[in-house]
């Protein structure tokens, strides 16, 4: 059973990636939904600020610490949690329905990114069964539910970015049976080789995120300042335990 904190209210489970791969694995056997929220600051904040959203999280079966800063948070009220990464999650899910023949769908990024990411998936494991892919830019969202739900997928690959994909799930989930859905931000694009991932040594560091910023300044309009404002808050947060 997996234990779960809570930062600023906000639920995070205590895990590790074997026991959230079993997650997956027990719901295609047991056929059930099942919603992982890669959880990073930029969302408990934005969770603080939006109900709907914090209730999309709330609803979620399970709820991952993606992100560096929610590490740091869990800390400092005295919890040990690794990083779950989704991109490192999302990989072996997609190696995961390779090896089982599990139907997936992947939904979100540039067509481009979407198409190349499809053509690799194939020429990788050639056996995979990729029953939906469509990119991440359209007007119809009852269309694109509606083709997902004809297409019946057992892992769906989310990457609309947050809260966006979220939400998306959200709606998902109720037209759905016996599907692993989970939120992966932009895993699609490290994926098709559109963009690079932090060497090693920064993700070991727990800088994957300062990484991002060099390479897409842009990003820096993001992290600053909810992070440090977010970091400051956790402290308060964990005082008042
Ligand atoms: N995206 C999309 N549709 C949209 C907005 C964004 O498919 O309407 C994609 C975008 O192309 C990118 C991903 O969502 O591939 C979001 O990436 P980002 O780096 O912002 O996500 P993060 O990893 O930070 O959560």
């Amino acid at each position: 059973m997996t234990k779960r904190a809570y930062l600023q209210k906000i639920p995070v489970d205590i895990t590790t990636l074997d026991s959230a791969l079993k997650c997956a694995r027990e719901s295609v056997e047991n056929k059930t939904n099942l919603h992982v929220v890669t959880l990073n600051p930029e969302m408990i904040t934005n969770a603080k600020k939006n109900k709907d959203f914090a209730n999309v999280i709330n609803n979620a079966e399970l709820i991952v610490a993606d992100g560096v800063g929610i590490k740091i948070a869990l800390k400092l009220k005295g919890i040990n949690q690794e990083r779950i990464g989704g991109v490192d999650y999302s990989r072996l899910l997609i190696k995961m329905c390779a090896k089982d023949n599990l139907r997936l769908a992947l939904l979100g990024a540039k067509e481009e990114v979407i198409s190349s990411l499809v053509e690799k998936l194939k020429s990788e494991f050639p056996n995979i069964n990729i029953v939906f892919a469509h990119n991440g830019y359209f007007d119809n969202d009852d269309k694109i539910l509606n083709e997902i739900k004809n297409a019946a997928p057992q892992v769906f690959l989310c990457a609309l970015g947050s809260p966006k994909q979220e939400f998306f799930i959200y709606r998902l989930k109720e037209m759905l049976q016996g599907c692993i859905m989970v939120g992966v931000g932009g895993s699609f694009d490290v994926f098709a080789g559109f963009v690079k991932r932090a060497p090693l040594i920064w993700q070991k560091l727990g800088l994957e995120w300062l990484y991002r910023v060099i390479k897409q300044p842009e990003r820096f309009r993001r992290i600053f300042p909810s992070l440090p404002i977010f970091l400051f808050e956790s402290i308060i947060d964990s005082v008042k335990k």
